[in-house]
């Protein structure tokens, strides 16, 4: 992890004032935001990087804490801050019950850099690191997590939706707390495992948009924490069923669409199914080529990260008619002909 000296980054003295930061910082943020650089992503980072800096030389707790510490920092503060990039996982948090309070970390864009996390903690509220932890904090420690795989449809994945689980996992033992035995002898509630299976169900909200290897985090339904610790959390790890009717590449959507011949050559209404059992009808140009594809904007699949939905493009299927009347077999004969003295003149 690298050291940032912020005060370079504003290009300010290490003992500028709150106001020459201030100004710096308006100066560098005008010259380089993002609207002012649209598609330049040198100046995004600049960007962020000023903000950072910002963040913390305005701050006069966070400046005080970030001049104690020189480009050495990582020396004085040992491996504890080792695991700071690791924390950086991409999952989807959502409260048990649908409460749906989302906490969407993209570890692509995250807003500040590993440095600044490891300094301040994720959100920037100062790292708890050496100050407060007590003996006894050291030893309680959180449970752990469990993983458990889920089947959803294409559907569900498309509108998302809520489920009900039923998970296993243990629980500390209500009879002997734990210590497996009671009054000298072996707890006959647990055998002396001192933990006893725990069944629960619970609902899941599954988020709309959701792919392979997706992760819904439901907090504090893993396994039970030590020492009076918090339980792990459970993660749903979710696996979307083929639909026979839709091919999916990232947030896109494929589908073929039978068209009559008539319809293919003339013009027309086709109706298009959405995963979600809606109907559209697409307009289709008069001779319209087998095979050719018709973007439907943003009716794809919701984007889980961020706004909008991909597209669905709907790939024209023509079908020709079949069992033919011999009135009809005797026009397509004209037309044939009609078409073959066309095309010799
Ligand atoms: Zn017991």
């Amino acid at each position: 992890m690298e050291y940032k000296d912020y005060y370079k980054i504003l290009g300010v003295a290490r003992g500028a004032s709150s106001d020459d930061i201030k100004k710096a910082f308006r100066k560098l943020a005008r010259k380089h935001h993002p609207d002012v650089n649209p598609g330049d992503k040198k100046a995004e980072e600049k960007f962020k990087e000023i903000n950072e800096a910002y963040e913390v030389l305005s701050d006069s707790d966070k400046r005080r804490k970030y001049d104690t510490l020189g480009p050495n920092w990582q020396e004085q503060f040992g491996s504890n801050f080792s695991n700071a990039g690791a924390r950086r996982t991409s999952t989807y948090t959502y409260g048990t019950g649908g409460r749906g309070s989302t906490i969407d970390f993209d570890p692509n864009n995250a807003a500040f850099s590993d440095f600044f996390e490891a300094l301040f903690g994720r959100s920037g509220f100062s790292s708890s690191m050496g100050t407060n932890g007590t003996r006894a904090d050291m030893r309680r420690r959180a449970g752990d997590n469990i993983e458990q795989p889920v089947e959803v449809t294409l559907q569900e994945a498309y509108v998302g939706g809520t489920r009900t689980f039923n998970i296993q996992s243990t629980e500390v033992c209500p009879t002997c707390q734990g210590t497996g035995e009671v009054a000298g002898k072996v707890c006959a509630t647990c055998e002396g495992q001192g933990i006893v299976p725990r069944n629960k169900r619970i609902q899941v909200k599954i988020p709309a948009g959701v792919d392979n290897g997706s992760k819904v985090r439901v907090a504090g339904e893993g396994q039970p924490g030590i020492g009076g610790g918090p339980r792990g959390d459970l993660f749903l790890v979710i696996s979307v069923k083929p639909d026979p009717a839709f091919e999916r590449k990232g947030d896109d959507l494929y589908t073929d669409v039978d068209v009559d011949l008539f319809t293919a050559m003339l013009g027309g209404e086709v109706p298009v199914l959405l995963p979600d059992g809606r109907k559209l009808m697409l307009t289709i140009p008069t001779e319209t080529q087998n095979a050719r594809s018709f973007r439907l904007g943003s009716k794809g699949m919701p984007r889980l990260r961020g706004e909008g939905a991909g597209n669905l493009y709907a790939r024209v299927k023509v079908v020709l008619p079949m069992h033919l009347s011999s009135e009809e077999r005797r026009l397509f004969e004209k037309l044939a002909q009609s078409r073959s003295t066309t095309a010799r003149s």
